[in-house]
């Protein structure tokens, strides 16, 4: 007697590739709603539009520094 084999092959479906968005994209909220900086004091993000008060919204500081690149460069002096 033969055994008819049936192989059911289940369709894998294919997820889709899930973006890894590890990472604030502060380039593009530069680009679309104002520009960065960063407390002075609290070192916390601020995000400024044309005409906004340059002022903390965390801390109330009123000294910020600007973020010209997505990421904080740091040197370190010998
Ligand atoms: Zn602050």
């Amino acid at each position: 007697m033969s055994n008819p084999y049936q192989a059911q092959q289940a369709a894998s479906s294919a997820a889709a590739a899930s973006a890894n968005a590890g990472f604030t994209n502060y380039v593009q909220e530069k680009i679309n709603n104002g520009v960065n900086y960063v407390c002075g004091d609290c070192d916390s993000k601020v995000t400024l539009k044309t005409g906004d008060i340059v002022r903390c919204k965390q801390c109330g500081h009123r000294v910020l520094y600007k973020m010209r690149t997505d990421q904080i460069v740091q040197f370190e002096a010998r």
